[in-house]
């Protein structure tokens, strides 16, 4: 079997650097989403996994959030945070808004360049740790989200989505049940950011650990897909590693400079484009995926 590649992009969605200096997406073929349309000057056969949130909401956590956590972890300190949550704004990137991009997006897909996955319902946790929506929910307000997500995808023309990317790497047995329920199978649940890796390594990074760092594997009756390598970190030692291993390669990126530093951006693609030449003179063509084709 060839070497097989997967990219994928957490943090998709309609916001565009009008709206407050980063594209996200919104800005179609002249942002990021074009930056990536480009790759497949170099490589034709190139599929990138896009990883949205359908209901983003940008939500600058008060300081006193992380200030106070320890009082917020009671109950009447929830109650505290969620009524703060409510005042703030929400839904101004629901996909239902943005049909531009939604359209955009669909005819890319036809065109199997990218496919549509899904990355949360808004990305926004109201009780503690503002990127990890899921964490310390109840399977109630698990399924909830994930029905709620769900729903705004097919409303916007998407295919049901069949693979998730937890928001802020934030896993739980509640939200492993919730997709499970709602007929989600694989998740890409784990990222690995050793600088070398062999057959037997686990994922050693954020998500789950008890993982393989270079193959699918079941976790909690969902198939886990790893992310191994980082979009502007990664080298081709590593990445060589990997497929000498017969592992997959699984790029690693975000859509924008949001409190990470692995975006797209032309220089981060450039340490991409010139690995995958590298490793195609070595391993002859590579096999790109997408992870729902995993
Ligand atoms: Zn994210």
């Amino acid at each position: 079997m060839r070497s097989r590649v997967i990219f994928g992009i957490d943090d998709i969605c309609p916001q565009k650097s009008a709206d407050a200096g980063k594209d996200f997406g919104g800005d179609l073929q002249a942002g990021i989403l074009g930056q990536l349309l480009d790759l497949r000057q170099d490589f034709p056969r190139i599929k990138v996994t896009l990883f949205i949130t359908p209901n983003y909401s940008y939500k600058a956590q008060p300081r006193y959030f992380s200030t106070f956590q320890k009082i917020l972890k009671k109950p009447f300190g929830k109650r505290f945070a969620a009524s703060i949550a409510k005042k703030l704004p929400d839904g101004n990137f629901q996909l239902g808004k943005h049909p531009e991009f939604c359209n955009f997006l669909k005819m890319q897909e036809k065109k199997g360049i990218f496919s549509l996955e899904l990355h949360g319902f808004d990305h926004f946790n109201p009780w503690l740790y503002y990127p990890q929506e899921f964490t310390e929910l109840s399977l109630e307000k698990c399924n909830e989200r994930i029905e709620k997500a769900v729903a705004l995808f097919r409303k916007a023309g998407f295919q049901k989505p069949k693979v998730f990317a937890p928001p802020g790497w934030g896993l739980s047995g509640n939200l492993l049940e919730a997709l499970r329920n709602n007929g989600i199978p694989r998740i890409a649940g784990s990222v690995d950011n050793s600088s070398s890796v062999s057959k037997d390594s686990f994922s050693k990074g954020s998500g789950l650990q008890c993982v393989s760092a270079l193959f699918p594997q079941e976790a909690n009756g969902l198939l886990n897909i790893p992310r191994n390598w980082d979009l502007r970190f990664g080298k081709l030692e590593k990445a060589t590693q990997i497929l000498q291993a017969g592992g997959i390669l699984g790029v690693q990126a975000h859509a924008a400079e949001e409190g990470v530093e692995n975006a797209i951006t032309p220089e981060n693609l450039l340490n991409l484009k010139n690995v995958l030449a590298s490793l195609e003179k070595d391993f002859g063509n590579l096999r790109f995926a997408h992870f729902k084709e995993i």
